[in-house]
């Protein structure tokens, strides 16, 4: 204990931890995490945590994972890092590939965070229009509770007052469509006609606005930091439609829902035919949103790594004599190499263990299990994929902490949303441990409730 203690009140001195007020620690202590393996975060004193969050999102196939090591070790003997302008390497040239084959969107554009994607997607959409003529097309739309990252143009098509409010004097204006989110809807409306009736109202709004819109950024099927709020696909059809119909750019933020997290390895796939190849789609029809960010999945939680895909067209509109007229963006760790190993091996294991697939089973035995916490004053139990997640009816102002709280003390790491809790585990959990999970939530609200 008194080893911990140490590094504790240091970590305090020394580290301003993030999305944290600081003095809440004063009640709260942290945890000091030693090692990893599998679902597993293991402290200074070897207790365990099942890491029923994926570490924030990211953490695709669990910790310490010997195929990811190994890549990152392989590289490390090779190449650690070299800038990407003017320079390119293997590891980039084959993940840029392998994603252009997986998503139909072949140019591949780098950063090192999420945030750092939803800011590329802005400005390349921006200037695409600028360099077609179109300089007028300067607005973002976004859905209400959207969540695209903390930095400043992230922040101005994001819809979360806790991060936003604060900061508003400093951030772009931009429109929030409604939510085609499924708790939203009236009591005797179907998901599906709900969804249908933000897509109306998104037609309304996109159909006087077109000439000032450059771009709708939207999380496919599930707003995660809006508390898993969940949706009808049939509004990402829609989306899609309008956006073409009306030329304005659809950004898919898949930056949480990407690679497998859904149920299919892009969400906004999500209805697709497995056998498109993105050129000949049976629905006769382009499903492809322009720009897609990606991120915390990519690497398997290994190191930071975001990407933008883009197709042709919007490349071309770039491709031009005058350096002006190229996307002029830049950040350091642009392709690191490591990171892009540590994408390479995460692609690979979805290859070779067919990890969607094998998903499916998970996934139902996840929901199954969950049957176990109707027994509690809950609502809108819900799954897309290896999400899961239900509302908690209650009063209780400090329910999210002390559900974090409680569960730590019973070896589980779960982070709820305000009374929403969810289950987004890696990949690699298996049916013990799912049971491990679920009956830890128990106990966690029988005592908190
Ligand atoms: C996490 C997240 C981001 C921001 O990514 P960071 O790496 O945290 O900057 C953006 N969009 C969505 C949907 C996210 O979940």
């Amino acid at each position: 204990m008194s080893g911990n203690q140490s590094i504790l009140s240091r970590s305090l001195q020394s580290v301003w931890h993030p999305c944290t007020q600081m003095k809440l620690h004063e009640n709260f202590p942290l945890i000091p995490i030693q090692k990893g393996d599998g679902v597993w975060l293991i402290d200074k004193d070897s207790k365990r945590y099942l890491d029923a969050v994926s570490s924030w999102w990211v953490n695709l196939f669990g910790h310490n994972n010997p195929r990811i090591k190994d890549a990152i070790k392989l590289q490390l003997d090779t190449l650690e890092h070299v800038m990407l302008a003017g320079f390119t390497h293997v590891p980039v040239v084959e993940l840029s590939e392998k994603l252009a084959k997986l998503t139909g969107l072949g140019h591949a554009f780098y950063a090192s965070d999420g945030a750092s994607a939803t800011e590329i997607a802005l400005k390349m959409s921006f200037h695409y229009w600028r360099n077609s003529g179109k300089p007028n097309k300067t607005q973002f739309i976004s859905l209400q509770n959207s969540y695209h990252g903390e930095t400043l143009g992230a922040l101005g098509v994001t819809d979360v007052a806790i991060f936003k409010d604060t900061y508003a004097a400093l951030l772009m204006q931009s429109a929030q469509m409604p939510s085609p989110d499924f708790r939203l809807s009236e009591l005797d409306e179907s998901a599906e006609d709900f969804a249908l009736r933000c897509a109306d109202d998104l037609e309304r709004y996109v159909s006087q606005h077109h000439e000032q819109l450059a771009a709708f950024i939207i999380e496919p099927l599930v707003q995660c930091a809006a508390g898993m709020g969940m949706y009808h696909s049939i509004y990402l059809q829609r989306a899609r439609q309008i956006c073409t119909q009306y030329q304005v750019h659809l950004i898919a933020d898949e930056i949480a829902v990407g690679f497998g997290r859904t149920g299919s390895m892009f969400a906004s796939y999500n209805d697709c035919d497995t056998a498109c190849t993105f050129k000949i789609c049976t629905k006769k029809q382009d499903c492809r949103p322009d720009f897609m960010c990606l991120s915390k999945g990519i690497t398997g939680g290994y190191l930071p790594l975001s990407c933008v895909l883009t197709k042709d067209e919007i490349y071309q509109a770039f491709y031009d004599d005058s350096a002006a007229r190229g996307f002029l963006h830049s950040h350091s760790y642009t392709g690191n190499p490591l990171a892009c190993s540590a994408a390479l091996a995460t692609l690979a294991i979805f290859e070779s263990d067919n990890v969607i697939t094998s998903n499916q089973a998970k996934s139902a035995y996840i929901q199954t299990k969950m049957q176990a916490l109707t027994h509690f004053p809950i609502q809108h139990l819900r799954h897309q994929g290896m999400i899961s997640a239900f509302d908690v009816v209650t009063h209780n102002p400090h329910f999210s902490k002390d559900c974090y709280a409680a569960a730590l003390i019973h070896g589980l790491l779960i982070r709820p949303i305000g009374n929403t809790i969810y289950f987004m585990p890696p990949y690699t959990i298996t049916e013990p441990e799912i049971d491990f999970m679920i009956e830890a939530t128990v106990k966690v609200l029988q005592k908190v409730l």
